[in-house]
């Protein structure tokens, strides 16, 4: 077999052989897909790891302009897989948190200082992150990665699953002990297992830019609490800064439509004058909002990882860091069995890993469909007790302390890739 891996472009594989075996083969080489490829090959797998789309595609999700919040579990864990230092010219700190609730009292304010720490989290964009993970894939011998090629179905046998994918026009069939299943949002493997779906549209499109205010950010991020839905404003580099905007579903294309000018007359209605007027904005992107839950996760041999096990609303900034925490997890899990000598792929084993998750993912989904749908009602009592709240909050140090906990990601037991090495 000849390999030919080319890092500019993307990764072609000359196969001679047509069927491979494999420990681990990953489906979707996204941000998450990537991660699992790069934890997983650290226990000594040898991966398969089977992308569609090349990473120099505009279409490719992995590469594409957003800003994504990391917060300190997902440090660590970049910092544990070594790509963090490969990032450290392309991040910004998150120093100060403001919440404040549109048209009404109450405001909460975070400071890393209050917590005797030097940032709250950091932003970076998912094209940097993506290219560190690509860059670091490409350099690993045991994974081998396959792109752009398209999954195409599986059959499990009795002690391992076979996996077929096309590649230039060709069809190959490898085998695999275990096959995650890291497709995205709108997963084939997920529907293929016919595994039960709740999936929820908010009515509401999260709209995303860059925009520059006229006064600095001073590293603070703002997140304003609307009846449409939560919108923030988070610092970047160069005083740009990433905004996010909840509107109606039916009112993004209107909005999407605007001149560079009249966009910005209307963000700066919604976000108000705390840094000034807003003198730019770059590249607008429109995501509708959508919440994925799927209670069962596993199936034999199969794992669903990252945007195929879960979908939350962008504008809690908890997609990856929660699917960093799973990828955790499941490393933990199958450390575990390589040590008792457990098949990676049997039911047992990936039954730990979901209830290795189960609490967090269910919190994380709460908090981020809370934040969503009890925002949305806007009635006096409920714009008061609202308000009330924050208030509350702000008085409270525990009550503070408590909430950065778990926006840090640190809940229950800590996986060993989110612990200090
Ligand atoms: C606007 C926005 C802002 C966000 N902000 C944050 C944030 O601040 N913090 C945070 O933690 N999260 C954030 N998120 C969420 C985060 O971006 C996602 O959780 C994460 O990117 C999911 O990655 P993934 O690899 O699971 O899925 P995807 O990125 O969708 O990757 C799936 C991959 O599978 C491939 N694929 C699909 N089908 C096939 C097939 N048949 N064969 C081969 N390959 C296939 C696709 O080409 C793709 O590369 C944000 C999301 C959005 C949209």
């Amino acid at each position: 077999m000849i390999i030919l891996k080319d890092s500019k472009k993307f990764v072609v594989m000359k196969l001679k052989e047509k069927h491979r075996d494999f420990d681990v083969t990953i489906v979707g080489g996204g941000l998450v897909g990537m991660a699992c490829a790069l934890t997983l090959s650290n226990l000594g797998f040898k991966i398969n790891l089977i992308e569609h789309t090349e990473n120099s595609h505009n279409s490719h999700p992995s590469y594409d302009d957003r800003t994504l919040v990391v917060n300190q579990a997902s440090i660590r864990f970049w910092q544990n897989l070594g790509i963090w230092e490969n990032l450290l010219d392309d991040i910004t700190p998150i120093k100060q948190v403001h919440v404040s609730n549109k048209g009404h009292f109450g405001v909460v304010k975070f400071d890393a200082s209050d917590f005797e720490i030097d940032e709250l989290a950091f932003i970076v964009e998912a094209k940097k992150l993506g290219m560190s993970l690509y860059q670091k894939v490409i350099d690993n011998q045991s994974i081998n990665l396959i792109c752009p090629a398209k999954f195409l179905e599986f059959n499990n046998l009795d002690d391992s699953i076979e996996i077929k994918y096309q590649f230039e026009s060709e069809e190959f069939t490898d085998k695999s002990t275990l096959m995650i299943a890291a497709d995205g949002i709108q997963s084939g493997i997920r529907k293929t297992l016919n595994l039960p779906t709740e999936v929820k549209s908010y009515e509401r499109t999260a709209i995303i830019c860059n925009i520059t205010p006229e006064l600095k950010h001073n590293h603070c991020a703002y997140e304003r609490l609307t009846k449409e839905g939560p919108t923030a404003l988070l610092p970047f580099m160069n005083n740009r800064c990433g905004f996010v905007w909840s509107v109606k579903s039916s009112e993004a294309d209107e909005i999407m439509s605007l001149s560079d000018s009249e966009f910005l007359k209307r963000a700066q209605t919604q976000f108000g004058y705390r840094l000034g007027r807003f003198l730019k904005v770059g590249k607008r992107s429109c995501y509708p909002l959508y919440f994925v839950k799927v209670p069962q996760q596993t199936s034999n041999r199969v794992v669903l990882m990252g945007n195929a096990a879960h979908g939350v609303s962008p504008v809690s900034a908890q997609g990856l860091n929660l699917a960093v925490r799973d990828i955790a997890n499941l490393v933990d899990v199958m450390e575990l069995a390589i040590e008792k000598n457990n098949d990676i792929g049997s039911v047992q084993v990936l039954e730990k890993y979901q209830q290795s998750v189960d609490t967090d993912q269910t919190q994380t989904m709460q908090y981020t469909d809370d934040l969503m749908e009890w925002f949305k009602l806007d009635e006096p009592v409920i714009n008061k007790i609202r308000s009330l709240g924050l208030f509350s909050l702000q008085q409270s140090n525990v009550a503070k302390m408590e909430l950065f906990k778990r926006a840090s990601g640190y809940r229950g037991l800590t996986p060993k890739l989110l612990r200090q090495s």
